[in-house]
């Protein structure tokens, strides 16, 4: 058959997508811009777990290792996993490592208009056997020796693996001079500049320092829990947030039960997809009360379970809401009693700004925070990412347009 399709990022779905690009007989070309494969899993906290269980986050072709007995493996199993992986079929050989995409565009032969083409985003029955156009992909050496080796691959297909919580952080805005360069006396980093710490370093930044950390998802709920191991109830963590979200207990098997919920072909009908007809809208409005009823049974389950009332804590959405946007976190191992000894304090605020000790809030109510460092765990633009990959104005309007981020 043949053909060269260009990989774009070698975590999982780079990884998957060149297994598969080699078992249909096509030439795989990965580019990646970090030295190993593994993506976001490269660079996490000490503490940082899978929060899907193995059976949920496993290769259908290639098991878990039986040395890997734990239901939830932490970063370090994830990677040698993934590794494992490249390995067995043979991958690594196609991986240009420290190769980073500067653009991506599609040149045309002369005559042929690419918007007329139907074939570009591989929708039809013949996109992969016959390619009008080249794509270019311009890479250019993510190491400082060899920065200026900028290079031009032509490929006839592109596969973009290339991740949406990594690379752009999500920064908040700000009003003029009330932003993160206010805090001269103290340290703003975003939580991707934490994680790409070691473990020494990041253990090195955070100790005896007055720590504030902006979000409420899974990146600040394992930060402010590192934090606290770190500094204990001496120089406690603030956990500063606007939205409360619904976690689960970190010590029980929260997959099996919502496995057994949500994680099914069953919950899909409970829930409406964009282009399903009328009959699936009408299922979805029948169902609703037996979601409802399942959420409210995930809740009191979760405020049983864990001291939401206690600290104010529980969300005034339902549990469904977030398994449908996918924010639900685990909550780290003995987050709750961290909470409860100190070392966390938590900290509630529509909006806030920098002065030059600390933070001020939107609520006059609420006392200015003198604080050291601040980590903003407030998310990527994953959107920006893929959207500036492409060079043509066209490309990009076509992604600013789409569906992405799915159903959020
Ligand atoms: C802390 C954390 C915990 C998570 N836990 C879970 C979980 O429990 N379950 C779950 O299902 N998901 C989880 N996720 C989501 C996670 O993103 C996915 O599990 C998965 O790893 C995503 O893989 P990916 O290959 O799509 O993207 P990534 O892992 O982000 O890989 C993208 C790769 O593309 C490369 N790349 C990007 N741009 C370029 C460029 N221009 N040129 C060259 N290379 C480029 C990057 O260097 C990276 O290696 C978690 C994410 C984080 C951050």
């Amino acid at each position: 058959m043949g053909g060269r399709v260009g990989i774009i990022g070698a975590g999982i779905s780079g990884l998957l997508a060149c297994k598969y690009v080699l078992e249909k007989g096509f030439e795989p070309i990965v580019f990646e811009s970090q030295p190993g494969v593994g993506g976001v899993w490269t660079h996490t906290p000490e503490t940082t777990k899978l929060q899907s269980s193995k059976q949920a986050y496993e290769f259908s072709d290639f098991p878990w290792p039986c040395s890997v007995k734990e239901e939830y493996p932490d970063h370090n199993q994830v990677m040698e996993y993934f590794e494992s992986y490249a390995l067995h079929f043979g991958l690594l050989p196609h991986i240009k490592f420290n190769t980073k995409v500067i653009n991506i565009d599609y040149s045309v032969k002369q005559g042929q208009d690419m918007l007329s083409w139907s074939h570009w985003g591989g929708t039809t029955d013949n996109c992969f056997s016959n390619p009008k156009g080249k794509w270019e992909i311009t890479t250019t050496s993510a190491t400082t020796v060899h920065h200026h080796l900028d290079q031009v691959h032509e490929v006839e297909f592109v596969i973009l693996c290339i991740g949406r919580f990594s690379g752009v952080p999500n920064i908040p805005e700000f009003a003029p001079n009330k932003g993160p360069d206010a805090l001269v006396n103290g340290k703003v980093i975003h939580s991707m500049d934490y994680a790409a710490m070691d473990d020494y370093e990041a253990t090195r930044f955070v100790k005896g320092k007055r720590v504030t950390i902006v979000g409420y998802q899974k990146s600040a709920l394992d930060m402010a829990n590192e934090c606290a191991i770190t500094n204990g109830a001496e120089n406690p963590c603030t956990l500063l947030y606007r939205n409360l979200h619904w976690n689960i207990p970190a010590d029980y098997s929260p997959y099996t039960v919502l496995a057994a919920l949500y994680l099914n072909r069953f919950s899909e009908l409970m829930l409406y997809k964009p282009g399903e007809g009328l009959f699936l809208r009408h299922l979805v409005t029948l169902l609703s009360p037996l979601r409802w009823a399942i959420s409210k049974c995930v809740e009191s389950y979760i405020k049983f379970k864990l001291p939401l009332k206690k600290y104010n804590l529980i969300p005034e959405h339902r549990f469904s809401a977030d398994v449908t946007s996918c924010s639900i976190s685990i909550a780290p191992k003995s987050f709750y009693d961290r909470v409860e000894d100190g070392s966390i304090l938590l900290k509630k605020s529509k909006g806030f700004s920098f002065y030059a000790s600390g933070l001020a809030f939107e609520d006059d109510a609420i006392a200015p925070l003198e604080t050291d460092i601040v980590i903003l765990c407030t998310g990527y633009r994953g959107d920006s990412k893929l959207k500036n990959i492409f060079k043509s104005p066209t490309f990009q309007d076509y992604v600013s347009n789409s569906m992405v981020p799915l159903y959020r």
